[in-house]
């Protein structure tokens, strides 16, 4: 039995397959890049080994360095999780030559298989039906110009040694062909380093399904059953499930005769998946491809088999038979899997980086998280952005899908933005919960994109309100800012026991809304727009429980400073909470309260200017934005005029009392 074993690989998959190892008895080696130094993974496993600098090529994509971390280590096998090094033979030929044990495929399936077009011919002999197009070896535009146009328009072109949903482009009539192949070919050339193309008919309503198959190196094979991944974005899996919905036992018996057929004509010998396409209504799957490693959306059918697939390739790779046999392989209940990626989606999937300030991990029954990240954990450019994995089992698809959608309600990731409102809404819709789905689901369900629900009643800022007011209440004060004790309205409970009014901003995405707070004993009462709230607040780590008007609604929080982070179903949303010093840097300013002139109230820094000389203000409006105490506070303006002159600009430290801006006082004031 193998007793130590290295990961060639980051984020969640390490951190999934140091589990299985932990219960299995085995010793882990994580391999980091510069920028994955404190990365969880690093954190989780019990040695690593630092193998480069951030740029993947020269870390995570280095087979020697891997080799060498191994030997370094004496990890007696290495597992490459997905991507990264997994499809390429470089790893495991090393690991052949260093006595190594190679978790995964033998280079030759890995090789065969990395060729859509090789595979293709494979698939053919053993007798699986591939979509129908060409694979031709004449790559000429006029052969397959002419191969399309049998096939009937409209057609995708593919890059044969492409993959992760890159290097396909759909072609709808002939004479947008030639420039098509070209763009094509250039593209697979650069992002593949192989030009090859193949033409595959265009299937227009497409569900993705796929089996797990799992071989040992005596010449046993099984499958796991399938999977459903139909709800796609670019090409690219968002949701993943099993077993597939409103799926004819005919079509379901075809995909695991395919599957166990090709896999038994490549003496498949690890853990595998065949992946088929399949046209909306229809009972013929077509074969796409072969992944040779253990896939992203595995999870699924662990849950629903009961079966570690982790650990079933770790032994079939020491050189054990299969464990099981195919009659024992029973499927129980449902599973449903969403990738939690570091994006906006409201903003064209905008990739998002940052800390991680904060994680709220949900509860519930049947509900399972692989991750990569943990409060102060960094995300960076340099890697794909799926932080976590969330997946919910049920005892059938209906629990595991309500299951998912609260996890996700509740599951939040502070300090970096994350696609989970866009998944949520998924889960939620009708036509998922009627397993109603295609490749097209994503488009059709979001016409125009996805947007998060607005807070209309602004029930959402006001939330944010209390929990600041609440987090601000507990804490202490330095003595040294004695000044500030003595700002009374800023206070939300006033020491007489009389109600103290303070002001606040809240502001979101370039929307302020004031508020004015009075603190007491049974809570807050806060008005917004004239009417008035009666909010209280019970919070407990990383949970709130926010009470406004009688109806208690659970959040997600996250107090940094004047920022708070508040999680709403799943998304996160910061508010910045800024209380008003209303006519107190007046006061401390040389001149008498209710003077012109603005001074800063404390020691601090200016963040903002909101003026221009010669600008007209009103009473109260907001002029400078203010820090101090790690608190961002706006100054108003103390009486009505002209701006006449200003002393500080954003960025610059301030002492107590100093004179920021003068204003001319208007006729009337
Ligand atoms: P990759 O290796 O890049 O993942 P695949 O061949 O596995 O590429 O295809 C990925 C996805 O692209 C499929 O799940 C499907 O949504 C879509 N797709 C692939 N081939 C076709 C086709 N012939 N017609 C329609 N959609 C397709």
């Amino acid at each position: 039995m193998i007793r130590k074993l290295l990961i060639a690989n980051r984020g969640e998959i390490a951190c999934r397959v140091i589990a299985t190892c932990r219960r299995m008895g085995i010793a882990s080696v994580a391999v980091y890049s510069d920028a994955d130094k404190d990365a969880l993974h690093v954190r989780q496993a019990d040695e690593a080994v630092h193998i480069g600098p951030s740029d993947a090529a020269s870390s995570y994509l280095n087979a020697d360095a891997v080799i060498a971390a191994a030997k370094a280590t004496g990890a007696e096998a290495i597992h490459p999780g997905y991507g990264f090094l997994s499809e390429r033979i470089v790893l495991p030929q090393l690991c052949e030559q260093n006595g190594i044990i190679w978790v995964g495929p033998s280079p030759d399936a890995i090789e065969r298989m990395g060729s859509k077009i090789e595979s293709k011919h494979i698939a053919e002999k053993a007798g699986v039906a591939g979509v129908p197009g060409y694979h031709g070896a004449d790559q000429d535009d006029a052969a397959m110009t002419a191969a399309a146009t049998k096939i009937g328009y409209p057609v995708l072109i593919k890059s044969s040694a492409g993959g992760g949903g890159r290097g396909m482009r759909r072609v709808e009539k002939e004479s947008d062909m030639k420039a098509a192949l070209e763009i094509a070919r250039r593209e697979a050339q650069a992002g593949f380093g192989d030009s090859s193309l193949l033409i595959e008919k265009l299937i227009q309503r497409p569900r993705h399904l796929e089996v797990q198959v799992l071989g040992d190196k005596h010449g046993g094979l099984v499958h796991l059953h399938e999977r459903e991944c139909s709800v796609q974005r670019n090409y690219q899996k968002v949701v993943e499930e099993a077993p597939a919905p409103r799926l004819t036992e005919k079509a379901r018996e075809r995909l695991f005769a395919a599957a166990l057929k090709l896999g038994n004509a490549m003496k498949y010998d690890s853990a595998g998946t065949v992946e088929f396409i399949l046209e909306e209504g229809d009972e013929q799957p077509y074969f796409l491809e072969m992944n040779t490693r253990l896939q992203v959306e595995h999870p699924v059918t662990e849950l629903i088999t009961g079966l570690d697939l982790v650990e079933l390739q770790i032994r079939v790779a020491a050189g054990e038979p299969l464990p099981i046999s195919q009659k024992d392989i029973t499927i129980n209940g449902w599973a449903i899997e969403v990738r939690v990626n570091a994006e906006d989606p409201a903003a064209g999937y905008r990739p998002n980086v940052g800390f991680v300030h904060g994680v709220r991990l949900p509860d519930g029954d049947g509900i399972r998280i692989d991750t990569g990240i943990a409060a102060g954990s960094e995300v960076t450019p340099h890697y794909d952005s799926m932080l976590a994995k969330v997946i919910a089992y049920g005892s059938d698809r209906t629990v595991a899908a309500q299951r998912l959608a609260t996890a996700l309600g509740t599951y939040s990731v502070f300090g970096v933005g994350t696609n989970q409102g866009f998944v949520r809404d998924i889960i939620a819709h009708p036509k998922f919960v009627a397993g109603e789905l295609t490749t097209r689901f994503i488009e059709e369900v979001f016409p125009d994109g996805w947007k998060p629900v607005a807070d209309t009643q602004g029930h959402a800022a006001i939330a944010a309100a209390a929990v600041w007011a609440k987090h601000i209440e507990g804490r202490a004060v330095p003595p040294a800012l004695g000044p500030f004790l003595s700002l009374g309205g800023f206070r939300v409970l006033s020491r007489a026991g009389k109600p103290a009014v303070t002001r606040l901003t809240v502001e979101h995405g370039g929307t302020k809304v004031l508020l004015e707070l009075i603190g007491g004993k049974e809570g807050y009462d806060i008005s917004l727009d004239g009417k008035v709230h009666k909010v209280s607040v019970r919070a407990s780590g990383a949970d709130a429980s926010v009470s406004i008007d009688g109806v208690s609604r659970r959040y997600g929080i996250h107090v940094n400073n004047s920022e708070v982070g508040l999680s709403v179903d799943g998304a996160v949303t910061l508010y910045q909470v800024m209380p008003e010093l209303d006519g107190i840097g007046a006061s401390l300013g040389g001149a008498a309260a209710g003077g012109p002139r603005l001074a800063a109230p404390m020691p601090g820094l200016v963040v903002a200017v909101q003026v221009e000389v010669g600008q007209d203000v009103a009473k109260g409006d907001t002029i400078v934005t203010f820090e101090a105490m790690k608190l961002m506070m706006s100054l108003p303006a103390p009486v009505s005029g002209k701006v006449k002159e200003i002393f500080c600009k954003a960025g610059e430290t301030v002492s107590a009392g100093a004179v920021l801006l003068d204003i001319e006082p208007a006729e009337s004031a």
